[in-house]
């Protein structure tokens, strides 16, 4: 099946800061949800510590994570996305517990998502100019081990199956941010959506270097298959799709 064709019913993508996906996935989603898809958006902390301005002091921080709440709000309104759960973990904090697990879980099997889409728990560098977040990775091991194997698996978190979440089976996880990317979705055509999104997060981006920056980024993704605009990923397939009927 040809990644063109991909196209999954319900998609859960999960983050650990308000802005992550917007920097990063959000043309796919935003082309996916276009086509019908359903996305469910999980940002596990509340980002509270997202200001070096020093004009706020640590009073600041229930406001800071509730402006960056209504930015994604805001952000995911545009992209298509009608559901967004907010962990409220502290940002900076974050740790890949067995009990933020058990939460990750809970929600991959209230909303039974077809596919997770997160960002890379390997990702310690990216070139020589940023160390990766440590929250990113925190959030994406989370990501990953509640998709597999804690929503499929029965006895796992059994105590789930007595508040009523029965067991999932996610289909497939896209990887962003991956070093061997195996996987481009051509955002050509939601690129400047995936821009509009990403100027709703007006606590954290410079909204005149973001055309810029993310056109630069989607060339760059897009380069190895000559697409114009692009996001890759590595994708971990755990289950093949049935096969589509033949059509009448
Ligand atoms: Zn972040």
């Amino acid at each position: 099946m040809s990644e063109k064709e991909y196209l999954p019913r319900r998609v859960m993508s999960i983050h650990a800061h308000p802005d992550d996906q917007d920097f990063s996935v959000a043309g796919t989603l935003a082309k996916w949800a276009a086509a019908g898809c359903e996305v469910i958006t999980v940002i596990i902390t509340d980002g509270s510590a997202g200001s070096n301005d020093p004009v706020h002091a640590a009073n600041y921080k229930p406001t800071l994570a509730s402006i960056r709440e209504q930015e994604q709000r805001a952000a995911n309104a545009i992209l298509g996305i009608k559901e967004t759960v907010f962990m409220g973990q502290p940002d900076g904090e974050l740790e890949p517990t067995v009990t933020l697990r058990r939460e990750v879980t809970k929600f991959i099997r209230r909303y039974k998502p077809e596919v997770i889409v997160t960002s890379d728990p390997q990702a310690v560098f990216y070139g020589n100019g940023y160390i990766n977040h440590p929250d990113h990775r925190a959030a994406a091991q989370l990501a990953l081990y509640a998709a597999f194997p804690s929503a499929g698996s029965r006895l796992l978190f059994a105590e789930l199956l007595d508040e009523g979440y029965e067991p999932h089976n996610v289909k497939r996880v896209y990887i962003h941010g991956s070093e061997k990317p195996d996987t481009w979705v051509d955002i050509s055509e939601t690129l400047d959506t995936k821009i509009a999104a990403l100027k709703q997060h007006v606590s954290q981006v410079d909204t005149h270097e973001v055309d810029e920056w993310m056109r630069k980024w989607a060339e760059e993704e897009g380069k190895e298959k000559s697409l114009k605009y692009a996001e890759a990923y590595k994708v971990m397939i755990l289950e093949e799709q049935e096969e589509s009927k033949p059509e009448n």
